[in-house]
């Protein structure tokens, strides 16, 4: 074994270690006791039960990634990707056909092996607190859909970035860069109108109390807003969500129907001011550059890494080539991607309590966000009393007794 092969086999078990010890004291944080704040919300028994529920998931949790941990040792140090390779090589399909099929190889491989996964979540777990609402038909479907997708998307994309590497020499990774940029801002600007009305129906919201309580909204803060839709997210589970997507003209709001049921319509203002708070504080154009300038450096990193053999004698290949390399390049970016994913998550978090006291000092009504967010709480059977490490390590956002207790100190706001 190279010292290739070694940083990436530690940083694959010190990960897997990492997220077990988060699992354990986090287990061990539940208080036994309802959180003063959600007393009045949080029956005892509904309280057990959203404890149950973090239990059942943190146990399967660690039967996923602990057979996902074999699996990828397995086939590594069984040469699985060196056979493949050899496999494919023997048709003679060129440097871009061949990593099409090497990459799209992988990928249907790993899709196999956690499907029975998912059907386990949403058909036994989330089925059994309550929340499936998925169909057989609907996942199947959804299964093809973005199977589908991934390819229209992906193959033409990974097509080009192979085709760059083999021609462009020392210019590819810049190339790559501007092209895969590119790509992802149109990406997103469909997105609203193409991509996701595939997987949920967007009906424009009808005018009366709660449209002209947004609309209004949205003008006391110059938000300019054309398009607020309800999504059928009752179609695949009782959670709720809200969110914006696209960009531009093209961007619009969209509020799940469960969320409608489950909030009163200023609670809902409160929940769009929040995410219009995303928008004016420029978080969402902070993360496209972070992304961007990510993409950048990944792009420079490989075309060092892709011409170096030790990068393919650690996973046994008998030839080099640009697409393993992309792969085995992936799998030694792991400790700096868990860093930066660290450090994205941090961000987030504050970027919530940002959005949070943007919400509370335009609506003037800390107090909806704060009952919306106790509602969301118990519908969800959110964890309320995660472990610090956990959080550090998991949370994209801040644990919600923070965040209510932050709206709730007025000398923030
Ligand atoms: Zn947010």
């Amino acid at each position: 074994m190279n010292w290739i092969a070694w940083i990436i086999l530690i940083a694959l078990i010190v990960d897997y270690l990492l997220n077990l010890i988060a699992d354990i004291v986090n287990l061990k944080h539940l208080s036994p006791e309802v959180p003063e704040t959600f007393q009045n919300v949080y029956d005892a028994d509904r309280y057990a039960r959203s404890q149950e529920y973090l239990k059942v998931n943190t146990r399967f949790e660690w039967w996923v990634s602990s057979l996902d941990l074999m699996i990828v040792l397995i086939f590594w140090f069984g040469h699985g990707f060196a056979y493949l390779d050899d496999w494919i090589r023997t048709y003679n399909m060129g440097p871009v056909g061949s990593g099409l099929i090497y990459v799209g190889a992988l990928g249907f491989i790993k899709l196999f092996l956690s499907l029975p996964f998912s059907v386990y979540s949403t058909f036994v777990i989330e089925e059994r607190f309550g929340f499936n609402k998925t169909t057989v038909k609907t996942f199947i479907m959804d299964l093809i859909k973005s199977l589908v997708l991934s390819i229209i998307l992906g193959a033409p994309l990974l097509a080009g970035i192979l085709y760059f590497f083999e021609v462009a020499g020392g210019n590819a990774w810049w190339y790559c860069w501007v092209v895969v940029t590119g790509f992802v801002l149109i990406v997103q600007f469909i997105a609203p109108t193409w991509i996701m009305p595939w997987f949920n129906t967007f009906t424009p919201l009808e005018s009366g109390e709660l449209k002209d309580m947004i609309i209004n909204y949205a003008r006391s803060i110059q938000f300019s807003l054309e398009n607020i839709f309800i999504i059928d997210g009752s179609k695949r589970s009782s959670k709720s969500n809200a969110f914006f997507t696209g960009f531009g003209k093209n961007k619009r709001i969209a509020l799940y129907d469960t969320l409608v049921d489950q909030l009163s319509h200023s609670e809902l203002v409160s929940v769009l001011a929040h995410e219009m708070g995303h928008y004016k504080k420029k978080h969402i154009w902070i993360n496209m550059a972070i992304g961007i300038f990510y993409s950048g450096l990944m792009f420079y990193l490989l075309s060092i890494f892709i011409s170096y053999d030790g990068l393919f004698d650690a996973f046994f290949m008998s030839h080099a080539s640009v697409y393993a390399g992309m792969i085995f390049f992936g799998m030694l970016f792991t400790p700096i991607d868990f860093f930066l994913g660290l450090f994205l998550q941090s961000l987030s978090r504050y970027n919530e309590y940002q959005a949070d006291r943007f919400a509370a000092q335009t609506t003037k009504k800390p107090n909806d966000l704060v009952s919306a967010l106790k509602k969301l709480s118990v519908q969800n059977l959110s964890n309320l009393t995660p472990h610090p490490i956990y959080v550090f390590l998991n949370y994209s956002h801040p644990p919600v007794l923070q965040r209510v207790k932050r709206l709730r100190s007025s000398e923030n706001y």
